[in-house]
Parts: structure tokens; C-alpha cells; sequence
């Protein structure tokens, strides 16, 4: 698997959830409301759609 990062800008997340339902097993809602990444090993794909449709574009995957 290619190596990438991905990175969360919690200044801009609105802690709608989305990534998290989307993609459990790289993002789970955090105690201050906003989205946390969970692991640099999952599925890129799965970080992929997570960021694809964050309503605020606040989630960066980079390769
Ligand atoms: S989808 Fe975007 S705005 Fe919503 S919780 Fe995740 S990072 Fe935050």
C-alpha cells in the first residue's frame, strides 16, 4: 500500500459526524465534538470518501 497522510483541520471541522460514519475505522468523534484520525494503516480509499464528503473540506489525504 502506497504510504500517504492525512491530516484534520479541526478549526474548520463542524463535528457533523460524516467522516465517522463513513469510515469507522479511521475516524471517530473526539471529546471536544470534533473528528479525530485513528490510524495511518486502514484503507486509503476509505480516508478518500471520508474526505470527499466532508462538508467543509477539512480532511486532507495526501499521497
Ligand atoms: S466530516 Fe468533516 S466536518 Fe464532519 S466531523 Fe468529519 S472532519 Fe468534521
Amino acid at each position: 500500500m502506497a504510504k500517504y497522510k492525512v491530516s484534520i483541520d479541526k478549526d474548520t471541522c463542524i463535528g457533523c459526524g460524516v467522516c465517522a460514519s463513513i469510515c469507522s475505522e479511521n475516524w471517530k468523534m473526539d471529546d471536544d465534538g470534533k473528528a479525530a484520525y485513528i490510524s495511518n494503516d486502514s484503507d486509503l480509499d476509505c480516508n478518500k470518501d471520508a474526505a470527499e464528503n466532508c462538508p467543509t473540506q477539512s480532511i486532507k489525504v495526501e499521497e
